[in-house]
């Protein structure tokens, strides 16, 4: 499957790894649009947010539960920070392995 996210969870191409456990991995954004830009990703292949099946509560409570760690990790647990899934066109998803970015270090505004 042609998925650069599958790629980075297989070690295909690098990326800056912050978090790994047996289901998901977290790594910085190529990209960053603040101080702290991370991404968690399940290890399994789903497209979108509109793809996860009831059999993937397990792992989607699981990510969350990651998330927590992530943000711990950054320093980022006491000042704040935001998750976000883009999904779809109007989301402007880019990449279609469902990510999680979590964004933080500075303080963020909320229009768009
Ligand atoms: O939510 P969306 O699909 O738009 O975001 C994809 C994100 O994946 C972008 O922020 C982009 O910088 C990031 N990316 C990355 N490493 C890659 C390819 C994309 O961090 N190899």
């Amino acid at each position: 499957m042609d998925c650069i996210f599958c790629k980075i969870v297989n070690g295909d191409i690098p990326a800056k790894k912050v978090y790994e456990d047996e289901h998901v991995i977290a790594f910085h954004d190529i990209n960053p649009i603040a101080p702290v830009h991370v991404l968690t990703i399940p290890k399994k292949h789903i497209a979108s947010l509109l793809e996860i099946q009831p059999e993937d509560k397990e792992l989607i409570g699981h990510l969350h539960l990651s998330l927590q760690k992530v943000a711990a990790e950054l320093g980022v647990e006491e000042s704040g920070f935001r998750v976000i899934t883009n999904t779809g066109a109007h989301g402007q998803q880019t990449v279609f392995h469902i990510h999680y970015h979590l964004i933080g270090g500075r303080q963020l505004e909320w229009k768009m």
